[in-house]
């Protein structure tokens, strides 16, 4: 990157997937870069996780090619490539350290949402970073600015020494800054489900952006690919009938008002297994379709896992929790497909057809649920079927990378249940 050569210019590091780079992003280094007095923001995109499965989406060229457009005319910004050098998993603390060797700590400015700032203690060597470099927490519905030591991330708290409103000092001679913005409630994942479904996305993205996402067919419906949808939901039943998934039901929900065409849920023995059902499901489609999903929610955990093929979503759960979260009522109003294993095991795993069959009447503990997730209070009937949609929940961490979203530890959120968590 060409940052400026000036001994007292102050730099300013900006991580993030931008998948894609939005409105969200820009407006919040404007008024960082003009308020902190930067004279330069880097915007480093991140590579892919390795942690990660790989989703359908733009390429790293198209990525940086977005931002390209998105920052042009503007003065004081570049796109520094290194994260996607360096391949493999991008951390934060390799990208700050890089900047070290030429800026001092007291002029280097990392800036982060504060969706990030929550899970800061998660990254990698985040005190050394906070030794580098100064950190800008910039605002995000709803999260608030921290009042006082306790409201900070755990890990923070022995770092600190002095609060003072928005500065905070630390330790190590360097300060957290809290830059409130004007809420601008924008998100990259919410930006591709409106192109995905059709839906304007001018308030999000500047033209120049948007058509360039638009001739490219960024983010587009994986329905060419994929063909007769019924046929696909069949094909990942079977899948997931073949690695001895319970109760496996599918469901039809085109004549219902949910986001999604059709459903599959199905539930594994364990967190492993549960983990292991939705790899096979991916793996056994990429080889069949060549198509990867669009969002993978969940795999970490192997609670709740998943799968965003955009006209199909797949569930599977851990047996106990979903029994919990019974989504099938969601969906009593589609059509239930009636999937039948053709190859039924002797221990029954095979689904029974009957919603819960499996359900072994233990009553799941609240903690093997998601995180950033409720389990139902009596009749799910509430929720209404276009609940079938997920959202990623933005409290999922980002831990060790520069970029938000990095360690696919989001987990799956349906919207028309309560969840405290929930920030979109
Ligand atoms: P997602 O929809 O997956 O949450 P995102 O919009 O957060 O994606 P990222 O590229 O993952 O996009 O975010 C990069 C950085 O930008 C993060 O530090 C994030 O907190 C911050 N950020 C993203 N959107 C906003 C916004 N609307 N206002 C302020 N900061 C934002």
């Amino acid at each position: 990157v060409n940052i400026p050569k000036d001994p007292q210019a102050r730099i300013g590091i900006f991580g993030g997937t931008f998948n894609p780079f939005h409105v969200g992003h820009m407006q919040a280094l404007q008024t960082v870069k003009t308020r902190g007095s930067l004279s330069w923001i880097s915007i480093v995109p991140t590579n892919q996780n390795p942690l990660k499965p790989e989703t359908e989406g733009p390429t790293s060229e198209q990525r940086m090619e977005i931002i390209k457009i998105a920052i042009q005319g503007q003065e004081g910004f570049g796109i520094d490539q290194q994260e996607l050098e360096r391949g493999g998993q991008s951390f934060t603390i390799d990208t700050v350290s890089k900047y070290a060797e030429t800026v001092s700590s007291d002029r280097l400015f990392l800036i982060v949402g504060s969706d990030q700032f929550e899970n800061f203690d998660k990254w990698k060597s985040f005190e050394k970073i906070l030794t580098l470099a100064n950190l800008i927490v910039v605002s995000r519905p709803p999260a608030s600015q921290p009042n006082e030591l306790s409201d900070f991330p755990e890990g923070l708290r022995p770092l600190v020494s002095e609060i003072g409103g928005q500065v905070v000092a630390l330790k190590s001679g360097r300060f957290i800054e809290f830059v409130r913005l004007r809420d601008n409630d924008v998100s990259a994942s919410d930006i591709r489900k409106r192109i995905r479904s059709g839906r304007a996305v001018e308030r999000f993205l500047t033209m120049e952006v948007e058509s360039y996402i638009r001739q490219n067919n960024i983010y587009a419906s994986l329905g060419p690919k994929i063909g007769d949808l019924e046929k696909f939901t069949e094909f990942c039943g079977q899948v997931l009938f073949d690695k001895k998934g319970i109760t496996v039901r599918g469901f039809d929900l085109r004549e219902t008002d949910s986001a999604s065409e059709f459903t599959l849920i199905a539930s594994g023995t364990s967190t492993r297994h549960t983990a292991a059902l939705a790899e096979n499901v991916m793996k056994e489609v990429k080889g069949e379709y060549n198509v990867f999903p669009q969002s993978i929610e969940g795999m970490a955990e192997g609670r709740w896992v998943l799968l965003d093929y955009g006209s199909l979503i797949v569930h599977v759960f851990y047996d106990f929790v979903r029994q919990e979260y019974r989504l099938e009522n969601l969906w009593s109003k589609g059509k239930d497909l009636g999937l039948v294993d053709p190859n039924p095991g002797p221990v029954g795993h095979a689904a029974s057809g009957a919603a819960g069959a499996r359900s072994t009447g233990m009553s799941a503990n609240i903690s093997t649920a998601p995180s950033g997730l409720r389990p139902m209070a009596g009749g799910a009937d509430s929720g209404s079927v276009g609940g079938d949609r997920s959202t990623a929940s933005r409290s999922g961490s980002a831990a060790q990378s520069t970029s938000a979203g990095a360690t696919g530890m989001k987990t799956p959120n349906v919207p028309n249940m309560t969840n405290p968590f929930d920030k979109k």
